[in-house]
């Protein structure tokens, strides 16, 4: 079998003795997108924070491997550096900067060349039009709604060199029209070759995008399936761990 670009082993994680995730492993190849699905409290966001590194390694029982190398990151700054960005339930943008000044913030420090102003504004230009957004790279993030917002912090991932892209319920508060854009995107990266893990409740949205569907539910992976074998009514059963007919 061809080596998948991702493959998470056996993740257990505790908070204060409790565990959050008991024992879940999934693996993803270049260009997929696997949607997280459970009910709220199942783990989905911790299982990312273990992959992005927000949990160091160390702080959780398993082994990720990413390329084929193991991933013991001490914090997100590791696993950028791999390609790895999740885009957080919470949006981390500064509201008192510029577009352009957030996609760079934090860019400086790590890279070695230094880009004047004319540069940066111009690839602003370019990671807008990539994720469709028709504003001035020196708009304040204040003046932007949760949608853009999420477009922008789309735009920085792809400016970070991107091979997998984490999108923690990211149309919980978006528009139609922003939702059907967010998901053009996806699909598009996704034929660029860049992997998404997405995290959603909306289960048509789900189907449309996903190779595969992981269900998690009190910590517990349940089960991977194609995402072409089923349909919402199964997804549900498995969260909630009943024949919707129990209910
Ligand atoms: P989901 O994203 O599926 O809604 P989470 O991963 O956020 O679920 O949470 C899974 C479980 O872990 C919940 O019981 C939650 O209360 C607990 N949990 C998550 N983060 C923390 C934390 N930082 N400290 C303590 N408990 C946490
Ligand atoms: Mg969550």
């Amino acid at each position: 079998m061809k080596q998948p670009l991702l493959d998470m082993r056996n993740i257990v994680k505790s908070f204060s003795g409790v565990r959050a995730l008991n024992g879940v492993s999934i693996t993803l190849g270049d260009g997929e997108v696997l949607s997280l699905c459970g009910e709220n409290g199942s783990g989905k966001s911790t299982l990312m924070k273990v992959l992005s590194g927000v949990w160091p390694y160390g702080s959780y029982d398993g082994e990720i491997y990413f390329q084929g190398q193991q991933v013991k990151a001490s914090g997100i700054r590791d696993t950028e550096a791999l390609g790895i960005v999740i885009i957080h339930q919470e949006l981390a943008l500064v509201k008192e900067l510029s577009v352009m000044e957030n996609i760079f913030l934090g860019n400086e420090l790590g890279s070695c060349v230094s880009l004047n102003d004319e540069m940066m504004h111009s690839r602003t230009r370019e990671l807008l039009a990539q994720v469709k957004l028709n504003i001035s790279p020196d708009t304040l993030i204040r003046e932007l709604g949760v949608g853009q917002q999420q477009l922008v912090e789309i735009a920085k991932a792809l400016n970070k060199n991107v091979k997998l892209l984490i999108l923690d319920e990211p149309t919980s508060s978006l528009t139609n029209n922003e939702i059907d854009i967010l998901l053009g995107i996806v699909q598009e990266l996704k034929g660029q070759g860049i992997a998404c893990v997405y995290i959603s409740h909306k289960l048509d949205e789900v189907l449309a995008l996903s190779n595969w569907v992981a269900v998690i539910r009190d910590g517990n992976h349940i089960a991977t399936k194609a995402a072409a074998e089923l349909t919402q009514n199964d997804i549900i059963s498995m969260m909630v761990g009943r024949q919707l007919d129990e209910l």
